[in-house]
């Protein structure tokens, strides 16, 4: 035979391909899994109906709790991903036909208001700019406008992964609360959960969707979501169908630590080290540093001389920089040139932005110098594919920035 790669072969006719180092991964999901929490995973299966199993499980419930900061609301694990949270989110809490009120203004917004509408949801959707994010002046306005209550639910994509933007929730909130209007709130929070602030119960939020590949420094694998009061009652007169995701087997079997079908079970004890870890270091730090990570690649590409995506400060996110290259540069070609020649991953452009803009991931489990690499690979891409960008320039601009900013962050911690 010609042409095969059977592994029988003798030995020293197989080829034999050497990669030194590490593959460098700033898509803004799947993130980077620590160490720590990689070795966690590494576990013989486990019994999901032992007698100690709710010993791990209903320790992850309550401190997800604190991760989404909600005392009143309670927390669902799907075997799934982000995009079946949703979907257990929308089942569960409105009926076919229920009027929704949605904004489109980026690849992941998008799929929600798709999502909505195969689910047979009558969907108000206002379209932004991609640049922008919720509009919350339009929002309160149609909030205002509909006395009768007609919209059962307002969504809010918090961070919109494909365009490097986050919204206002608390706005939105405002907004709710100044017309009376009793809409429930979704939020997705996949990529700002455990990164960027998040704060359920302060801003109202009735149901709020994450992912375990995230801000939770996991492999995909769990949808997880959080319901208020409001959301669980909502759940008892829905009428959209659902099966497999349905809340009361969930939250029965819960309540004593486990599963309806079987878990995943390596996920759970790896989550286990993933929320140690965040604790340990302290939510309000790991925000904090995900802002000074950011904001170090954030000038970068202004050293660049480069747009980001997201229009003004207002919005940009620090969980994810999507940059616009200039017209004669194919961001395809950078994103391809980083992989293959740089092993970097730097996330694609998504539909209307393919080509021309590329994305750096900073979020889960990172630190100044990863940041500072990604930004070196993606120079060095950018002159491959023609970008006349100088050399070390954003790098140069980021270490300024992390020199400063590290300083400045120690001394904080200092004070404390
Ligand atoms: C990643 C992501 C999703 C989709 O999550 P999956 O886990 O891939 O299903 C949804 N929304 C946002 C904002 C995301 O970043």
């Amino acid at each position: 035979m010609t042409g095969t790669t059977s592994t029988f072969r003798p030995a020293e006719t197989r080829k034999r391909v050497v990669k030194n180092g590490i593959t460098h991964l700033f898509v803004p999901g799947p993130t980077n899994v620590p160490e720590d929490v990689r070795q966690a995973l590494n576990v013989p299966m486990q019994d999901m109906r032992a007698p100690d199993f709710g010993d791990l499980t209903l320790g992850l419930f309550s401190d997800l709790k604190k991760v989404f900061k909600t005392e009143t609301g309670r927390v669902i694990m799907f075997p799934g991903s982000g995009t079946g949270a949703w979907e257990a989110a929308i089942t569960n809490t409105l009926s076919p036909g229920d009027k929704v009120l949605m904004a489109r203004f980026g690849q992941f917004s998008s799929l929600w208001v798709e999502m909505a509408e195969r689910l047979g949801l009558d969907v108000e959707v206002v379209d932004v700019a991609w640049g922008a994010g919720t509009p919350v002046a339009e929002f309160a306005r149609r909030l205002q406008d509909d006395t009768r209550g007609r919209i059962k639910a307002v969504f809010v994509t918090h961070n919109e992964t494909a365009t490097g933007v986050t919204s206002d929730v608390a706005a939105v909130r405002r907004a709710l609360n100044e017309a009376y209007h009793d809409a429930l709130l979704f939020v997705d929070g996949v990529s700002s959960v455990a990164s960027i602030d998040f704060r359920m119960d302060e801003w109202g939020v009735d149901l709020a969707v994450a992912g375990s590949q995230k801000g939770l420094m996991l492999p995909a694998g769990l949808g997880i979501l959080a319901v208020s009061e409001k959301g669980l009652e909502a759940s008892k007169s829905a009428t959209s169908r659902r099966a497999y995701f349905r809340f009361e087997d969930m939250l029965g079997m819960n309540e004593t630590g486990y599963f309806p079908y079987t878990p995943p079970t390596q996920l759970l004890i790896g989550l286990r080290t993933s929320l140690d870890r965040l604790f340990a270091e302290g939510l309000e730090n790991v925000f904090a540093r995900h802002h000074r990570l950011a904001e170090g690649v954030r000038r970068g590409v202004a050293a660049w001389g480069y747009n980001l995506v997201a229009e003004a400060p207002c919005w940009y996110s620090d969980t994810v920089s999507a940059i616009r290259v200039p017209q004669d540069v194919d961001a395809r070609e950078v994103i391809a040139t980083a992989y293959n020649k740089y092993r970097t991953s730097l996330g694609t452009g998504l539909a209307q932005l393919a080509g021309k803009a590329f994305r750096i991931g900073h979020l889960g489990d990172l630190n100044e110098v990863m940041c500072l690499s990604a930004l070196a690979a993606a120079e060095m891409a950018l002159v491959d594919s023609g970008a006349k960008i100088e050399l070390g320039s954003g790098v140069g601009a980021a270490q300024a920035w992390y020199c400063d900013a590290g300083n400045q962050a120690e001394h904080s911690i200092a004070a404390e």
